[in-house]
């Protein structure tokens, strides 16, 4: 089959818009959404902007910061830094980190890693191996948030990349709605407001869905790390993925769909709920809507 725009043989198939790409229309289009995204989320600030991109060697956020850098080289009021947090999760999260360290020593970005057992004094394998019952990621989710939050306030940062696809995003809309969850909903990533201690997070790959990612990375010869966290298997999110990549097979596009309904009902979510409260948690002190953050209360 060839290319829906020249000629040349081509190696993808969007099923939602019908286009056949070939490896370079495929790129055009994979940046050209990455560039609206970044004009919709980013406020460029007057006196410059830093943003920091968290980066854990997997392909999504690998892509997200080559993109970024791509992007804003050349600009001299756009600062790149990337961090990579630690969870502790052995044989996963080391490959992760040295693919993390060699990326960013290829494209000149500063780099730092944050840890949890520097922060928590504990690892998730250690919290695994404490408490067997509980879901891994329900534990390890705000911890990271956390640490995410610490680690571009101490980089000064305007803004946090994260390397959300099309797919991850969509699915945590429907896990909103499953859960009925409408605070979470109205306060989901790309942030347009700053709240107190707490920074904005982007996502430029929000409207990529995960096969371009992959593509993506391979035709730019980006190295990512395709190791899975062995505890991703008792993860919810895994009943969500099956049901959207049903409804991505019979309805082609549902993904974006989903997407979209999710920014049309934002300003009216946000209308009805008003702004977030942001206490200080009192015991650690760090930015939550509780008394006590989410990770003090289950330590
Ligand atoms: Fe943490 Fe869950 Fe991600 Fe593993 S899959 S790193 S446990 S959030
Ligand atoms: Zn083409």
């Amino acid at each position: 089959m060839k290319c829906s725009r020249c000629n040349i043989e081509a190696v993808y198939e969007a099923k939602y818009s019908g286009e056949m790409l070939c490896g370079k229309h495929l790129e055009e289009s994979v940046e050209k959404r990455i560039k609206k995204e970044i004009r919709e989320q980013v406020q460029f600030q007057e006196g410059g902007t830093r943003i920091a991109v968290a980066i854990s060697g997997g392909k999504d956020s690998s892509v997200t910061l080559y993109a970024l850098n791509s992007i804003f080289k050349d600009r001299k009021d756009v600062q790149i830094s990337a961090f990579t947090i630690d969870e502790g999760i052995k044989g996963y999260r080391d490959s992760g980190l040295e693919n993390s360290a060699t990326l960013c020593m290829e494209l000149g970005i500063p780099h730092s890693v944050i840890s949890f057992s520097d922060m928590f004094e504990t690892t998730m394998d250690q919290v695994v191996k404490d408490k067997p019952d509980v879901i891994p990621c329900s534990r390890c989710g705000p911890m990271r948030r956390q640490l995410m939050n610490i680690e571009s306030s101490n980089l000064n940062a305007d803004y946090v990349a994260l390397g959300i696809n099309l797919d991850d995003y969509s699915q945590s809309i429907l896990m909103n709605v499953a859960r009925g969850d409408v605070d979470r909903m109205a306060r989901m990533a790309p942030h347009h407001s700053k709240k107190d201690g707490l920074t904005r997070r982007i996502l430029p790959l929000r409207r990529i869905p995960e096969k371009e990612v992959v593509l993506y990375a391979l035709l730019k010869g980006i190295k990512f790390d395709s190791s899975w966290c062995p505890y991703y298997a008792k993860a919810q999110r895994n009943t969500f993925r099956e049901i959207l990549e049903t409804l991505e097979e019979r309805t082609p596009g549902a993904s974006f769909s989903i997407l979209r309904f999710a920014d049309g009902i934002r300003p009216a979510l946000e209308y009805a709920i008003g702004p977030a409260n942001v206490n200080r948690c009192k015991i650690c002190g760090q930015p939550t809507s509780r008394e006590i953050c989410t990770t003090c209360s289950a330590s």
